[in-house]
């Protein structure tokens, strides 16, 4: 395991790759705000990219980059600190199942960790990420085991958080597979326990059900293939 960069070179910015970016980024967002006043963070999802794909991102403007994968998180982010690819630092959001062993690799790069889910993950966090900002992610889809807890064991699992010097900034779902549509109840359920919570942001929408979770109150949208594309088969060795 290492976090050094995947490659030592600059990484070449693509302008076409950039304006287009920019340009569906400017679409989405034009579009969500006719469904809401609120600010919805937009998350750029980067992983199994190459790290051009995350530098073209960077460069027309979108600064929260998410991974999935801490290996990969972590050498791109020695890469960009290496050879920053634009003006504005990234800021990194973890959005993969998180293994309790990789969060000492991850630790010193991520802004946001949206996908705590178990009492010995946020026991890691606060031994090696003091005040870590987290979300709690919810099991949406009912199905133990993909990521996410039961929502009944939501509010206990905050506040060992809250009491381990966390900063529980929100919660975080994934809906189940299905249309659009069909996410909405699950969204709807998430904001509500955020509300009750004293959570202020809900990390819910991706590409194909963002205007759902946008409606349904959403404060940050994760989206990946409708920004940068289909991605390439995931890269071996990058889990
Ligand atoms: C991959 C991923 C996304 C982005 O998915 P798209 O369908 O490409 O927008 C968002 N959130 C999580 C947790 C993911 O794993």
């Amino acid at each position: 395991m290492t976090s050094e960069p995947m490659t030592s070179e600059p990484v070449v910015v693509d302008p076409v790759l950039v304006e287009q970016i920019g340009e569906r980024a400017a679409t989405l967002r034009a579009r969500w705000r006719e469904l809401t006043d609120r600010d919805v963070r937009l998350v750029c999802v980067t992983k199994a990219h190459g790290p051009e794909v995350a530098a073209a991102a960077l460069a027309a403007g979108l600064q929260d980059l998410g991974e999935n994968y801490a290996q990969e998180l972590a050498a791109k982010a020695a890469l960009f600190a290496l050879h920053p690819p634009a003006a504005t630092a990234p800021r990194w959001h973890f959005i993969g199942q998180l293994q309790r062993n990789k969060v000492r690799l991850v630790a010193p790069h991520a802004f946001w960790w949206h996908t705590v889910d178990r009492p010995s993950l946020v026991d890691e966090l606060a031994r090696r990420a003091a005040g870590a900002r987290v979300l709690v992610q919810l099991d949406l889809a009912g199905t133990p085991g993909r990521g996410g807890c039961d929502p009944a064991e939501a509010p206990a699992l905050v506040a060992r958080a809250r009491a381990a010097g966390l900063d529980v900034v929100g919660l975080m779902g994934v809906a189940p597979p299905g249309t659009p549509e069909e996410a909405r109840p699950g969204f709807r359920l998430l904001v509500e326990m955020a509300d009750d919570l004293g959570l202020a942001e809900r990390s819910i929408g991706m590409s194909g059900d963002a205007e759902v979770a946008v409606s349904e109150g959403a404060t940050v949208v994760r989206v990946g293939a409708a920004l940068v594309g289909p991605r390439p088969a995931v890269r071996r060795g990058s889990e």
